[in-house]
């Protein structure tokens, strides 16, 4: 069995870490591209959700290199993520690709399901469980922290793209590590380096803005456009909550982490909005009640054309905005999304938020 997953920002990095140590196959599609977007567009329903349309592509890729076997991850609620794997098999069928699924289903609400398909992707390797697990976690950890410390970084670099430069060189020291040494020497190289293209700040005065939305979408360069880039380009320092890390802690194994004293996103959002809407819809709203009481300059919401959630979410923003003064720039983004465009819309915001921070502060 040669298995494939789709990229979704570096989550990818994690789950080859996992599947290697646990000695299955695997095989990584290649960088998401225009060519993922076309394969993807052309055989997936034209109406469904862009991430569902780049997973796509990414396993066709993958299927080419020599994959035989997908894993996904299932989901359960009122939004489409349930049906993801469903509809990407068919479409796979459909095309004569006989692929296996593994679909790991929420342990919240499909336990049994869930531990099932473990069963069938494991076999006897029980026992390098603990280490796999610790592994991943450990790559998870220094994903985040390269991101982390990159976010800041661009909006102060000395020479354009320098920290996208070091943020992939990174990414990639990380995929390549073996060991909890190795790991931390490919986040220090990055630190060391990065901090020798960093100008000196203007008495604080970035703009800081919070990045909000649908998973992939935050999580995914490609999918979002490079919006941390362009973001950063302009000067502006972003601030995303969401990462591969706190993915885990909130959906894969929220009970252990109980005690981190992060505030949650889903009870700041209950003055507006008090029950689920699935996927990211909830915390969108409240990381814009967070965002406004840590005195964000301004939020940029992303969503992908036609998702549920985050409608949902769109719809009560301004409410939000009224009440607690933050800014709020909704970008819906697809398969059409023209670089232009987006670029007009993003320095139209950024200075408006400039201009609105010098006002106030005179
Ligand atoms: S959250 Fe939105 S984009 Fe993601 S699966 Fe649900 S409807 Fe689609």
């Amino acid at each position: 069995m040669k298995l494939t997953f789709p990229h979704m920002g570096d989550f990818w990095v994690v789950l080859r870490a996992v599947l290697d140590e646990l000695g299955l196959d695997t095989v990584v599609p290649p960088p998401s591209s225009k060519r993922t977007v076309t394969l993807g567009t052309r055989y997936a329903p034209e109406t469904a959700c862009f991430p569902l349309k780049l997973c796509l592509g990414n396993m066709l890729e993958a299927i080419d290199m020599g994959a035989d076997a997908v894993l996904m991850a299932g989901g359960s609620g009122p939004c489409r993520f349930g049906y993801y794997a469903q509809v990407e098999k068919q479409a796979l069928w459909d095309l004569g690709k006989r692929v296996d699924f593994h679909l790991l289903e929420p342990p919240q609400t499909h336990p049994g399901e869930l531990l099932a398909s473990l069963r069938a992707l494991l076999g006897r390797r029980y026992s390098r469980v603990p280490r796999a697990l610790r592994i991943g976690w450990e790559k998870a950890l220094a994903c985040d922290e390269v991101l982390r410390q990159s976010l800041p970084l661009r909006a102060h670099e000395d020479l354009p793209g320098v920290t996208s430069h070091l943020y992939s060189k990174a990414i990639r020291a990380v995929d390549e590590a073996s060991s909890t040494g190795s790991i931390r020497r490919a986040v220090n190289a990055f630190t060391e380096e990065a901090a020798a293209h960093a100008r000196p700040q203007a008495g604080g005065r970035a703009l800081r803005i919070g990045l909000i939305g649908e998973i992939f979408m935050i999580m995914d360069r490609f999918a979002s456009a490079g919006i941390e880039e362009k973001l950063g380009r302009l000067g502006a320092i972003v601030d995303r909550k969401m990462t591969i890390t706190g993915w885990v802690r909130t959906h894969l194994f929220p009970w252990p982490w109980k005690r981190v004293p992060v505030p949650d996103p889903v009870k700041s959002a209950r003055p507006y909005l008090n029950h689920f809407v699935g996927g990211d819809g909830v915390e969108s709203v409240g990381h814009t009640v967070l965002g406004a009481k840590e005195r964000l300059d301004g939020m940029v919401h992303l969503l992908p054309f036609t998702c549920m959630p985050e409608i949902v979410a769109k719809s009560i923003l301004p409410q939000v905005t009224q009440d607690l003064g933050i800014p709020v720039l909704s970008l819906s983004l697809d398969e059409h999304t023209g670089e232009a465009g987006l670029m007009t819309r993003l320095e139209a915001f950024v200075d408006l938020l400039g201009a609105r921070k010098e006002a106030t502060s005179r």
